[in-house]
């Protein structure tokens, strides 16, 4: 069945575990340098967003292309597809219901993909901007 040893696998969780606390540790420097502040992984809100706008009422989600099911990084790890199948499919059907609750509360909502932060870092960041000037 598994080609992965137990160990193996948890370091490749940890890893992109690190991936996305990195991710998230870039935009919110990046936003704090512009002179931003807010607050983050709010968890009275549904979703528990990364990025929280609270007087502007803006939220950021910044989405891991693993976990969020990224259709073009996106790939199914090959140990497992039945516990992993179902699990991102959960995840990504979940945010779909955030964003609804959310914007019904009337938060602006913003979802980046994380190969966006590594490709478009500028792009993110000004968009973030245009949205809780
Ligand atoms: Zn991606």
């Amino acid at each position: 069945m598994d080609n992965l040893t137990l160990e193996q696998r948890k370091k490749n969780m940890q890893n992109i575990r690190y991936k996305d606390t990195k991710m998230e540790i870039l935009v919110r420097s990046a936003l704090h340098k512009k002179g931003l502040r807010f607050r983050k992984n709010l968890s009275k809100l549904s979703g528990k967003p990364d990025i929280v706008f609270s007087k502007k009422k803006v939220v950021i989600f910044l989405d891991s292309c693993f976990w969020h099911l990224c259709p073009y990084h996106h790939t199914i790890p090959q140990t497992n597809p039945n516990y992993w199948v179902p699990k991102l499919k959960r995840n990504k059907k979940r945010a779909k219901e955030v964003n609804y609750q959310l914007k019904k509360e009337g938060w602006t909502v913003l979802r980046f993909w994380e190969h966006q932060v590594k490709n478009d870092f500028d792009k993110v960041i000004k968009k973030i901007l245009v949205a809780v000037q």
